[in-house]
């Protein structure tokens, strides 16, 4: 089957006992046994639920892996993984991360004596200068958040299998439609469907997506174990947002593309972050493992100040100002003051993310309304 085709039909089955050719939403707790032990599978819904296990069916089918766990969010997802090492154990990520994961990396489980090291994984030379016998986990986020850049997922997959460590891509900003990490030597993938996956801002929800059993069987106790499982009426939601997502990134793409392009020729503009530019400096890595460029576009302002981007941010009238990314509707927000603000100025300057830098995700509104609101926020502020 083509992806198309997977997202609609995929581990998808019309209902046995009526023919509804939508998964019903299995609003319950617990399933009767007919005595201790004589059940179908299903127990309680922490453990299982109809409407999760088509959801996870499908997920796997679209991420070309063998399994998909759903968790109540992408950070639900992050944690349980993360479960998976022990005190002692170090970790090698991405140095442009999404704020959260740097918080639950450097709040959370550096107090649990892992150790986490940040670097360019844009440079795959970057990733063996910092394995030692220690190191378990490397964790890939690309396009990297908010900063666009490109990491070449084939390139640092195979440092890690001759390494015996496990690899985790953060594919939340490609989605499964521009990129199949497992297909380019990925262990895990993780996704916050709360973003392009659901597509409409209504959920908030993760996904872990696999091919070796005993990971799945390991990631499935932990979170049988620590509870963080969506309920059935958002795997629902999400069963019916992935049937357009196909439709959704052809246009999100479309409208990033000619955003950046317009962006580019912008006299107030400085720099401009979108992986689909030539002159980008992993253009070629972005071309190799990925079908288009994506919805997103970060720039900054020549004059670079946060006050700066707080007046285009209030200016903008179609783009809202929020946090998150992937809905139907354009958002942009202000990484410094919103998702990264936990990131110290020092650090996050050091990668680019300056204090006029803005984020944008285009939606999949018309363009040309788009680009005519930016051109009206970038003229007033
Ligand atoms: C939003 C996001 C997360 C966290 O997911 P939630 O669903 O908000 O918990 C993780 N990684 C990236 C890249 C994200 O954009």
């Amino acid at each position: 089957m083509k992806f198309a085709t997977k997202l609609i039909h995929a581990g998808i089955h019309p209902d046995p006992e009526t023919g509804a050719i939508m998964t019903p939403i299995y609003q319950t707790s617990t399933y009767v046994q007919k005595s201790p032990g004589n059940h179908k599978g299903y127990e309680y819904s922490r453990t299982h639920n109809p409407t999760r296990t088509q959801l996870q069916n499908n997920l796997a089918a679209i991420e070309c892996g063998k399994w998909a766990l759903c968790f109540s969010s992408g950070m639900g997802a992050i944690d349980s993984i993360i479960k998976l090492l022990n005190p002692g154990d170090e970790i090698i990520a991405s140095n442009d991360l999404y704020g959260g994961t740097y918080r639950i990396f450097t709040k959370i489980f550096e107090k649990f004596n892992l150790k986490f090291h940040f670097t360019d994984l844009s440079k795959t030379d970057n990733l063996n200068k910092l394995i030692n016998s220690n190191t378990k986990m490397v964790w890939i986020e690309t396009p990297t958040n908010p900063m666009l850049n490109i990491s070449d997922i084939e390139a640092l997959t195979a440092i890690c299998k001759k390494n015996n460590i496990i690899s985790v891509v953060d594919n939340t900003f490609a989605s499964p439609y521009l990129q199949n990490p497992l297909l380019l030597g990925a262990d895990l993938v993780m996704h916050s469907a709360t973003k392009y996956i659901n597509g409409h801002s209504d959920v908030v929800m993760g996904a872990v997506i696999g091919n070796d059993d005993s990971l799945h069987e390991k990631l499935a106790f932990i979170q049988n174990s620590c509870g963080a499982v969506p309920g059935p009426q958002d795997c629902f939601l999400v069963l019916r947002g992935l049937k357009t997502l196909h439709v959704r990134m052809e246009r999100h793409c479309f409208n990033g593309k000619r955003i950046a392009e317009f962006l580019k020729t912008h006299p107030k503009v400085d720099k401009v972050y979108y992986p689909g530019f030539e002159t980008h400096n992993n253009h070629e890595i972005a071309k190799k493992q990925m079908k288009d460029f994506g919805g997103m576009v970060s720039f900054t302002l020549k004059n670079d100040s946060v006050e700066n981007a707080h007046r285009f941010l209030s200016a903008t009238k179609l783009f809202s100002l929020a946090e998150s990314l992937g809905g139907v509707e354009s958002l942009c927000g202000h990484p410094a003051t919103m998702t990264h603000a936990s990131i110290p100025r020092e650090e996050r300057i050091k990668s680019g993310l300056l204090d006029s830098l803005i984020r944008l995700s285009s939606g999949i509104e018309d363009c040309d309304d788009l680009i005519s609101d930016i051109n009206y926020a970038l003229n007033n502020s």
